[in-house]
């Protein structure tokens, strides 16, 4: 299958797209994770897009849609995929539907977790990630920058929703809840979509 997971900072599309990416046996494609080993490592992407991600900001899309592009040619991609974090722009969805039209593919749904904003400034508050065994907090969960990411999802992201609901792709679930409770609920989701698809309808969507 392939799969856009779509949502606010503070979701919980990470977390949900490692296990949903491992119970549909496809790749999960992070640009967050992308960029963060790219600043890391210090390559020229990465010094490209440490400032805006340090603002809060979202990286160009001339920038974010050639490494996505780059990353969807490879191999493992091949047979399927979940995106997370992309596409977060209109354009960028737009792109992603020409090259995998290209390829001859297209989405098979868009999973969208919906959290309400108070949920998410508390869980981004207080997220911790651990970088070399160590908790630390991202530099981008930071208050000030934690309400400027909502007000760029608000205004550069959200408007995929409605333009995926259009394309008849997008299937939106509750994301508040025990961890495998909002699993749940998306395999679920999934499931609906994979039988519009191919007719199985009743199967699960885990493989
Ligand atoms: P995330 O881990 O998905 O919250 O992403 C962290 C940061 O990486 C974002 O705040 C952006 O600066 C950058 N980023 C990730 N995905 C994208 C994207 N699709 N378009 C532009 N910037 C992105």
């Amino acid at each position: 299958m392939r799969v856009v997971l779509l949502g606010p900072p503070g979701a919980g599309k990470g977390t949900q797209a490692q296990i949903i990416a491992g119970r549909l046996n496809v790749p999960a494609i992070s640009t967050g994770d992308i960029f963060r080993a790219n600043v890391t490592g210090q390559t020229e992407l990465g010094q490209q897009a440490k400032a805006y991600m340090d603002a809060g900001d979202l990286v160009p899309d001339e920038l974010t849609v050639a490494m996505v592009s780059e990353r969807l040619a490879e191999p493992d991609a091949k047979a399927g995929f979940l995106l997370d974090g992309f596409p977060r722009t209109i354009a960028q969805a737009e792109q992603l539907r020409d090259s995998l039209t290209d390829l001859g593919h297209r989405l098979d749904c868009v999973l969208e977790l919906v959290v309400d904003e108070d949920e998410l400034v508390r869980r981004l508050s207080g997220r911790v990630v651990v970088v070399d065994g160590k908790p630390v907090q991202r530099d981008d969960d930071k208050p000030e920058t934690v309400r400027h990411r909502l007000e760029v999802y608000r205004r550069q992201t959200a408007p995929l929703s409605g333009w995926y609901a259009q394309e008849g792709l997008l299937a939106t679930i509750d994301a508040i809840g025990e961890i495998d409770e909002v699993t749940g609920r998306a395999l679920g989701a999934l499931g609906a979509a994979d039988a519009d698809d191919d007719g199985t309808a009743g199967q699960p969507a885990a493989r």
